[in-house]
């Protein structure tokens, strides 16, 4: 059901008007981790009426995203919905002309071609936290020659860069390998400064739209980086790697990584992610009716969580067990890998 006049302040703009918003119906934006960048993104991107929104989160909601991250509320942490879920119920209140398709799992080597093929996104917007996925985020652009907006926020400061594949540096020119893991200050560790995230989200879903309008010319096309407690700004254009493995050699390291399971400890957070080797569907009602005998848990549409009763974590903490519609389990109160796979092997199974 489309509104008269909804876009009509936008239509205004130079190299925009009814054409303009014409073409964004027909595109797609795809929107890989919805935190605190994610929903900001979305959310400008979504009200711009961009025709499709894919959606992609593991998390759940939680009590501490509720500063920044502005899709949710109280009742989604409450009720520990999965992000992508609570974004596209938020998003479809906002405008019902775009279609939102939410998917509950990780952005995972195994699964990114087959996403990318399925939806034919036109722009890729980076909400993750990690340099691991955006590496792989940058492998699938640079293969698919689809732009992408990298982005990052924390403490008070951010950046961002606008990769167009072929023409502008990707992200391994810039960084030749992620920052070794613990090397590197993240939001858990250093906080988050609520309006930083505004910032970089403004020019992450700009270039978006730019690059969806064809407003070419009007690309920043530069690596911008701030500080919101010093008002320091700094905006330069990375040159291409001629040498880069990624975007002059075709090596795509990320993508094309044997993805045979994985156990991710889950950064600040005293947890550990158990990923299955392979795509599955986990029938949850009959694990919550196992998972019953042996400790407290409940159901909801999309996972199965609570707490084992017989398990004690290192510090004799009660250790938490969350599993997704995907296979995947959030292991929380354990720290060593080893024992977050002996907990998933023994309670969900292997
Ligand atoms: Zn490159």
């Amino acid at each position: 059901m489309s509104s008269p006049g909804r876009y009509h302040r936008q239509e205004l703009l130079p190299g925009v008007g009814a054409e303009g918003q014409r073409r964004l119906r027909q595109q797609c934006a795809l929107i890989v981790g919805c935190g605190a960048l994610g929903c900001a993104s979305a959310d400008l991107l979504c009200r711009a009426g961009v025709g499709r929104l894919v959606i992609i989160d593991r998390d759940v909601v939680e009590w501490t995203n509720l500063q920044r991250q502005t899709l949710f509320d109280q009742r989604d942490a409450r009720d520990a919905t999965p992000k992508a879920v609570a974004a596209r119920r938020r998003l479809n209140d906002v405008n019902s002309d775009v279609q939102v398709h939410a998917l509950v799992a990780d952005f995972a080597p195994r699964c990114a071609t087959r996403i990318i093929a399925e939806h034919r996104p036109d722009i890729i917007l980076d909400g993750t936290d990690n340099f691991e996925t955006r590496f792989l985020i940058n492998d699938a652009a640079v293969r698919h020659g689809i732009p992408f907006v990298y982005a990052g926020v924390v403490g008070a400061g951010g950046m961002a860069l606008l990769v167009i594949p072929g023409q502008t540096a990707c992200l391994r020119c810039v960084f030749a390998e992620p920052p070794p893991p613990g090397s590197q200050p993240t939001c858990d560790t250093a906080g988050v400064f609520g309006p930083a995230v505004s910032i970089v989200a403004g020019y992450q879903a700009g270039e978006a739209m730019k690059i969806l309008l064809g407003l070419h010319d009007r690309l920043l096309r530069s690596l911008l980086s701030f500080d919101l407690w010093q008002g320091r700004r700094t905006r330069l254009e990375p040159p291409r790697d001629p040498d880069c493995r990624c975007c002059v050699h075709r090596r795509f390291d990320y993508l094309d990584a044997a993805d045979a399971g994985a156990v991710a400890s889950l950064c600040g957070q005293g947890a550990v992610q158990i990923t299955p080797p392979q795509e599955m569907t986990m029938e949850l009602e009959r694990l919550h009716e196992r998972l019953t005998g042996v400790g407290s848990f409940r159901l909801t549409e999309f996972l199965v969580s609570g707490t084992l009763g017989e398990e004690r974590g290192e510090r004799g903490e009660p250790v938490g067990l969350t599993v997704f519609a995907d296979g995947r389990a959030v292991v929380r109160g354990v720290r060593s890998p080893e024992r977050a796979r002996a907990i998933y092997a023994r309670y969900v199974g292997t």
